[in-house]
């Protein structure tokens, strides 16, 4: 594994709480009862880090790649923490993934990897929360529903895949400098969920380091934060 940098718990301090202070900022814009969860993704830092995290507070953490996932989730068994699958799943790593016991796959990305993951499910009897991602910019190098089939998806999986329990949606941001194409794949995604409330969606995933502010702006109830936490 890459020799990542080990923060002093003064430093993990000092981001965690400035993330917390933009969120909280960006989030009573919106309206002071609107909530917003952080998962702080780990996959770019030391378990170390992670470990101090937890005493600082926090519990929801996010790692990208199934392999990374079980090692952090086996070196950290001792703490209570919450962990989310939020990158591209291969359809042979989906048996580890469920022996892993994730939170919450926010990375689920077709009807077809819905149907691998229900089949391995029903095969170990357990269930999954899962989110339905959704390529918001239409970016050939994203994952994700295309946003024109996204409510029909979610509808199916829900119909076919009893095994899956579907909390709502996910998105990656516009990958651009233009703030107003950003903002444009956030109302996407936003308008999507919004109809899948009455199918009971209730996390809308969007926004990261770079765009949480906008992203909660945008009705985002869930940011996925890395880099911001582990500056030095
Ligand atoms: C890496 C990653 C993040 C966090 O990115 P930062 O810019 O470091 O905050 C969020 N979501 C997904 C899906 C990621 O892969």
């Amino acid at each position: 594994m890459a020799d990542y940098k080990i923060l002093s718990r003064e430093t993990l301090a000092r981001n965690l709480e400035a993330v917390i202070q933009r969120i909280e900022a960006a989030r009573i814009k919106v309206d002071e009862h609107h909530i917003v969860k952080m998962v702080v993704v780990s996959k770019y830092t030391a378990i170390e880090n992670i470990a101090t995290l937890y005493d600082l507070g926090q519990r929801a953490f996010g790692e990208n790649q199934v392999q990374q996932l079980e090692e952090r989730v086996h070196a950290l068994e001792d703490l209570p923490l919450e962990w989310h699958m939020i990158g591209r799943l291969q359809k042979n790593k989906i048996n580890k993934l469920i022996d892993l016991d994730p939170f919450l796959l926010q990375s689920l990305d077709s009807l077809d990897l819905a149907e691998a993951l229900d089949k391995r499910l029903e095969a170990k009897e357990k269930r999954m929360e899962c989110l339905l991602q959704i390529n918001s910019a239409r970016e050939e190098s994203k994952a994700g529903v295309a946003p024109e089939a996204a409510v029909d998806v979610y509808r199916e999986i829900k119909e076919r895949f009893s095994r899956i329990d579907l909390r709502g949606v996910m998105t990656i941001g516009a990958h651009t400098d233009d703030k107003a194409t950003v903002r444009k794949s956030f109302e996407t995604t936003r308008r999507i969920f919004d109809e899948l409330q009455s199918e009971g969606a209730e996390i809308c995933s969007m926004g990261m380091s770079g765009d949480f502010e906008l992203a909660i702006e945008c009705g985002s109830n869930m940011v996925r934060i890395g880099s911001a936490l582990f500056a030095e």
